[in-house]
């Protein structure tokens, strides 16, 4: 099996997105410590750019949710199989992912961070669909739209793969191999 990659956002434009992010919290957050929760696997690549643009004291820590797995059909429940170990309680949370598609892994996670109690929660997304339904939750912080397509690259994988490329790219099967 073959598969073709157009590039859709590229490194340089990550770049500058990422950076006018972090810049975004760190005005926002100014006299404060947020913890940074990250979505694995696929926002490590975001997060480690994010939080090294950001100047003000952050907390970094992840969760690991399963949808997709080793499948590109996604199940309908989330699982949680990595929870946070910091004590959230009374801090500013702010949720980190790669990509917002029908918004229901994030509303899930945030539906349990909420249970503790943190002072407030922000949600923040690298990409999100053009086309989201009204009832897809919208980030507070978002580094851009996109359109239809399967994208990996930057963090994000196709059963397991492409993870490590710089930029985003839509990946089409290719006919034949
Ligand atoms: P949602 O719950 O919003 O439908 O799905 C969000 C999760 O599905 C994302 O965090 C990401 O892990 C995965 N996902 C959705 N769309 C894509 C995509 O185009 N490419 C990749 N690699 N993962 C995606
Ligand atoms: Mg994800």
């Amino acid at each position: 099996m073959t598969e073709t990659l157009k590039t859709i956002i590229t490194a340089a434009e990550l770049n500058e997105i990422v950076r006018g992010l972090g810049s975004r919290i760190t005005l926002d957050y100014a006299s404060k410590t947020p913890v940074m929760i990250g979505l694995l696997k696929g926002s490590f690549i975001f997060m480690a750019d994010l939080v090294r643009s950001i100047t003000i004291p952050v907390e970094v820590d992840f969760i690991r949710t399963s949808r997709y797995g080793m499948s590109d059909t996604p199940s309908n429940e989330a699982a949680v199989t990595i929870d946070t170990d910091l004590d959230i309680r009374g801090r500013d949370v702010i949720l980190v992912d790669d990509i917002i598609d029908t918004g229901r892994t994030v509303e899930g996670v945030l539906a349990r961070l909420r249970t503790m109690r943190p002072a407030s929660i922000k949600l923040m997304a690298l990409l999100m669909r053009r086309n989201a339904g009204v009832e897809c939750p919208k980030p507070d912080y978002l580094g851009t739209t996109i359109g239809e397509g399967f994208v990996v690259g930057y963090g994000l994988d196709y059963k397991e793969r492409y993870r490590h490329l710089p930029d985003v790219c839509v990946i089409e099967e290719g006919r034949g191999g």
